[in-house]
């Protein structure tokens, strides 16, 4: 008897899609859902997955966050199509720099030199 198995880890982008304000950078982005999980396969075919997690990620600065197993699952399945702050466990979270105008407090999470309201030179 031979049997030809095999152990991996897959990444799966799930049918989700959200547009929100960015809970990181405050920019306008989309949330996009995907899930990872282990298989054992035999003859190349996948006969059980465990170990999912399923996450979010944000279009506009790459934050990543993971999400509860129910939730995840919700999202797969379709159930679900939107999910809250709270939901949100924060793994990679790109916190874009706020900058204050001294001069006329014009808050900006560009990268700007100089303040585009007054023209001060932003610290
Ligand atoms: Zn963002
Ligand atoms: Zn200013």
């Amino acid at each position: 008897m031979f049997f030809i198995f095999g152990m991996s880890t897959k990444e799966k982008e799930l049918d989700f899609s959200q547009t929100t304000i960015c809970p990181s950078c405050g920019a306008y982005g989309r949330l996009e859902a995907f899930m990872t999980y282990s298989y054992f396969s035999l003859f190349f075919i996948p006969i059980l997955k465990w170990n999912r997690k399923y996450y979010i990620k944000s279009s506009c600065c790459g934050s990543l966050y993971a999400i509860d197993e129910e939730l995840g699952r919700g999202i797969e399945a379709g159930r679900i199509n939107k999910v809250d702050e709270s939901d949100l466990h924060p793994i990679n979270v790109n916190h874009r720099r706020r900058r204050i105008c001294s001069n006329c407090n014009y808050i900006t999470d560009e990268d700007f030199e100089y303040c585009p309201r007054c023209g001060n030179r932003l610290s």
